[in-house]
This record gives C-alpha cells, sequence and structure tokens, in this order.
C-alpha cells in the first residue's frame, strides 16, 4: 500500500493521541493568543484583563440519551459543562454562544424546553447568552456551547502549574456521574422489556442528578478569589480523576501520590455501586461527568482552605521520576493508570 492510501484508526491514536496529532500543525500567530490548544479554555491577552474560550460539543446517542435526558435538564448541562471549563481556568465565566443542528422530529416546544435548561443554567451562573447557530441535521440533536470568561492574568491556573510538594484537592463528591449512568441505563432496559413498568428513581437522586444536570463549581472559584488563594495548577474532572491526574502531571512534568481513604464519595454513589455490582473506588478514579474541580496549592495556603466543608485534600505532587501512585487503605501503592477514549 502507497504512502497516501495509508489508513490509520482514529481509535489507534485516542482522543489525546488526536487532539496532539492535530496541534503538531497549529503556529500562534498573534501575541495576544496566551494559551491555545491544552488546556480547559484557551487564554487571550484583552487589556488588563485576560478572556478564556472554551467549546464542548454534545451529541445524541453519544453525550446524552433523549430517552431519559429531559430536555430542560440537558440545556443546563450543555452549560454547566462549559461554564466547568471556564471555572478549571480559575475564570469568571460572562458570555456564551449556542449552536443547535436539530432533526423535524423536534417541535418548537421541545426546543422552547431545551432553551429553558439553557437559561436557567445562565442565571444560575451569570452568563449571558450572545449568539449562536442553528441548523438542520439527519441523526438527531446536536448541541455546541461556547463559553467566555474572564480573569486577571495572574489568577489563571493552567494545568502546567504544579510544584514538587503541592497538595493535591478535590471539590465536592466523585463518580456519582458514572453511577447515575448505569441507574439510568438500567432502568432504561426495564422499561423497554416492559413498558408498564413506571422506573422508580426515588432512591437514587442524588447520583441520577449528578448525571443529569451537573453542577460546575463556579462557587469554588469565587470562594478561591475571597480567600485570595489561586491554585498552582487547575483542571475539572470531565474524564474520570485517574486521567486528570495524568493531564496535570504531564502538563507539569511531575509526579502525584493519592490516598484511597481521602477520596471523597458520597454515601449513595457508594451504595449504588455496590448494588450494581461496581467497585466504588474505580468509579471515583475512572468515572466521568462529575464537573468537579482538581487543583494544587502551594502548602503555604492550605491553613486558608483547610477547614472548607467542600474541599477535600487528597494527596501531593511529587518528583516525575515517582510516578503516579494511589495508595490504598491497608498501605499498598497502587500504579494510577488512565482510561482511554470511551467514544470511539
Ligand atoms: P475538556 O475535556 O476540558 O473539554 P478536551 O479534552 O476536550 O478538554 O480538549 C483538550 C484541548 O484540546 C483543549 O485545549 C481543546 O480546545 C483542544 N481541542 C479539542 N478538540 C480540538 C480540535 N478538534 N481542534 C483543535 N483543538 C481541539
Ligand atoms: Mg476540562
Amino acid at each position: 500500500m502507497s504512502e497516501s492510501e495509508k489508513r490509520t484508526e482514529i481509535s489507534d491514536l485516542g482522543e489525546f493521541g488526536l487532539i496532539d496529532h492535530l496541534n503538531e500543525k497549529v503556529i500562534i500567530k498573534n501575541s495576544s493568543t496566551l494559551k491555545g490548544i491544552g488546556d480547559d479554555a484557551a487564554v487571550i491577552e484583552a487589556g488588563d484583563m485576560v478572556k478564556v474560550v472554551t467549546t464542548d460539543l454534545l451529541v445524541e446517542g453519544v453525550h446524552f440519551d433523549l430517552s431519559y435526558a429531559p430536555l430542560p435538564h440537558l440545556g443546563f448541562k450543555a452549560v454547566a459543562v462549559n461554564v466547568s471549563d471556564v471555572a478549571a481556568m480559575n475564570a469568571i465565566p460572562k458570555q456564551i454562544t449556542v449552536s443547535i443542528a436539530l432533526s423535524n422530529r423536534f417541535s418548537v416546544e421541545a426546543i422552547d424546553a431545551l432553551y429553558e435548561g439553557i437559561h436557567a443554567a445562565c442565571e444560575h451562573y451569570g452568563v449571558d447568552l450572545i449568539g449562536g447557530d442553528t441548523t438542520a441535521s439527519r441523526s438527531g440533536l446536536v448541541i455546541s456551547v461556547t463559553a467566555i470568561g474572564e480573569a486577571k492574568p495572574e489568577q489563571i491556573s493552567y494545568r502546567s502549574g504544579a510544584k514538587e510538594n503541592d497538595i493535591l484537592c478535590v471539590t465536592g463528591d466523585l463518580g456519582a456521574a458514572l453511577v447515575g449512568l448505569q441507574i439510568l441505563e438500567r432502568e432504561k432496559e426495564v422499561f423497554l422489556a416492559n413498558p408498564d413498568m413506571k422506573p422508580d428513581l426515588g432512591k437514587y437522586t442524588l447520583v441520577t442528578a449528578r448525571q443529569l444536570k451537573p453542577d460546575a463549581r463556579v462557587d469554588i472559584i469565587h470562594e478561591l478569589r475571597e480567600m485570595e488563594v489561586v491554585p498552582t495548577s487547575m483542571m475539572d474532572i470531565s474524564d474520570g480523576l485517574a486521567s486528570e491526574i495524568f493531564h496535570i502531571c504531564k502538563a507539569s512534568g511531575v509526579g502525584a501520590t493519592i490516598y484511597e481513604d481521602k477520596l471523597p464519595i458520597d454515601k449513595q454513589t457508594f451504595d449504588t455501586a455496590v448494588e450494581l455490582n461496581l467497585d466504588p473506588i474505580t468509579c471515583v478514579m475512572n468515572g466521568g461527568e462529575d464537573y468537579e474541580l482538581l487543583f494544587t496549592i502551594d502548602q503555604k495556603d492550605f491553613e486558608k482552605l483547610e477547614k472548607h466543608p467542600d474541599i477535600h485534600f487528597i494527596g501531593h505532587i511529587t518528583k516525575s521520576e515517582e510516578g503516579k501512585f494511589l495508595v490504598t487503605k491497608s498501605g499498598t501503592a497502587v500504579q494510577i493508570k488512565a482510561q482511554g477514549w470511551k467514544h470511539f
């Protein structure tokens, strides 16, 4: 086969390999582009401030299933996942654009329901909807949101700033979105097998709500400002803790050690994972879509955050050659493995 006929499968590269591959050909021409591809959002100079810009695409059948995702929740989530990437730069979200591709399966009332959630999210996060695009689709619903945020240049937290001995922190609790998805999928199967069965999700409200309507942690960004703490590095947890630790370590050229007994998991997530025969710690390490924040702080800032009820100190940054390890409750150090791309 000649070179021109060579075919490389996307799955050979994986999501991150593909992005690296695309980035190889990118040449930054403008000095106002402070950060391009490679973080949660790009960073652009804007007078005394910087703007951050991020975009995410949600595709029906890949990222959401309308048989259990209510349209208002979906609209809210489409905004929240972008606002989360703005927060992950330690910036405050200000504006969004929303683009949709629709098939004729959708009515005006359905679009109104989607926008009900988009408007609720704009209200909740204090952002303005400033534009977008609308087009037809042959296969279901596609939603693309772009979010723009603002910060002072010295407030921006990149993935690349973690240093040895920094403390690794996570907000909230992890694993709930994955467990919630498993419950929704299970109930869908039950319903398809027997449409007379009404799913009873009452026991699972926390985990299903996390999956369907996650909340970006802009509250934490405001609190960090008040406490005058700038994380040395930060990103949001969209692909799972293990994967995000790999990103921070790679970008910062460091290693990390985290402790199983410090990992935050809600009781309902734990109990539901056990009910589903899933290992709760695997759900915490590899479950994505919780949209909590993972960040590192200098030890001098520990006292300021120590008492915060929703920030958990899960480990510390080490030298790169020390690797990435999870210390189990029994004291065994297990190498952390990053998970690949789920969608291909
Ligand atoms: P996140 O999970 O925080 O949304 P991604 O993993 O989607 O981040 O993206 C990582 C980086 O790669 C970001 O800087 C993003 O802008 C960039 N990126 C992703 N897809 C593309 C693409 N098709 N072309 C150019 N840049 C991309
Ligand atoms: Mg992100």
